[in-house]
Order: C-alpha cells, then structure tokens, then sequence
C-alpha cells in the first residue's frame, strides 16, 4: 500500500485539537469592500452603487436630494 501522509477522508470535529483548527482558520480572512470616487462630488462611493452624497449614478441624477439641509 502507498505510504500517505495526507488525511483524505473526513475527520470528526472533536478529533481536530483547537490549535489545528485555529492555525487553519488564520487564513480566513475578511476583505476590504472595493471602493471608488463618485465623478460628481469625489465621495468615495462603492461601484456599481448610487453615490449616497449626492444620488447620482454613471453622472446621471438618481436620488433627488434636498437642497434646503
Ligand atoms: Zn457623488
């Protein structure tokens, strides 16, 4: 039989030792939501999405913003 040092089948989670689970799981990483600058008034905006500042989207109004605030 070949000699395999590789765990091929499913291991039961109590069998896994915290420090084996927490050493796996340090590459389990959230990433930063992409950002972009909105054309119109340079907020940073995320794309595809319709700038909060001023409610436009592809330089197009959207959202009608109030003027008095
Ligand atoms: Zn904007």
């Amino acid at each position: 039989m070949l000699k395999l040092d590789i765990q091929l089948f499913a291991v039961p989670f109590r069998k896994t030792s915290k420090t084996t689970k927490r050493m796996r799981r340090t590459h389990y990483k959230i990433s930063e939501n992409a950002t972009s600058t909105c054309p119109k008034c340079g907020a940073t905006v995320r794309p595809h999405r319709v700038c909060k500042e001023c409610g436009t989207y592809k330089g197009r109004e959207v959202i009608k913003k109030e003027e008095a605030e």
